[in-house]
């Protein structure tokens, strides 16, 4: 499933640059076992791999509160599109981060 949040995968949503030379990810904005469940809705954000993505101060699996900006963002922007009320989110993704 393409991304909801991101149409343009040529730069990366959290700095907006292009690749040069840190090549962008596909990151799950919901992990763990809830990956599968962020694919298939489509909850999904391109980063640089190193810088944005799994290493760099500020990415998002370093940083707490960039990764649940995300999550708050992924939230607003799936009840949007699927039409889901803040209990229906909770219900597939097992809390809120609204
Ligand atoms: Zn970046
Ligand atoms: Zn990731």
């Amino acid at each position: 499933m393409d991304s909801i949040i991101q149409q343009d995968k040529s730069h990366c949503y959290i700095c907006e640059m292009s690749e040069c030379g840190d090549h962008l990810d596909k990151h799950h904005i919901f992990g763990g076992a809830l990956r599968d469940t962020s694919e298939k809705y489509g909850l999904t954000v391109y980063l640089h791999h190193n810088k944005c993505h799994i290493f760099g101060e500020y990415s998002a699996h370093q940083n707490y509160y960039i990764r649940v900006k995300l999550q708050e963002i992924a939230q607003i922007r799936a009840m949007e599109v699927y039409g889901w009320s803040e209990n229906d989110f909770r219900k597939i993704f097992g809390c809120s981060y609204i």
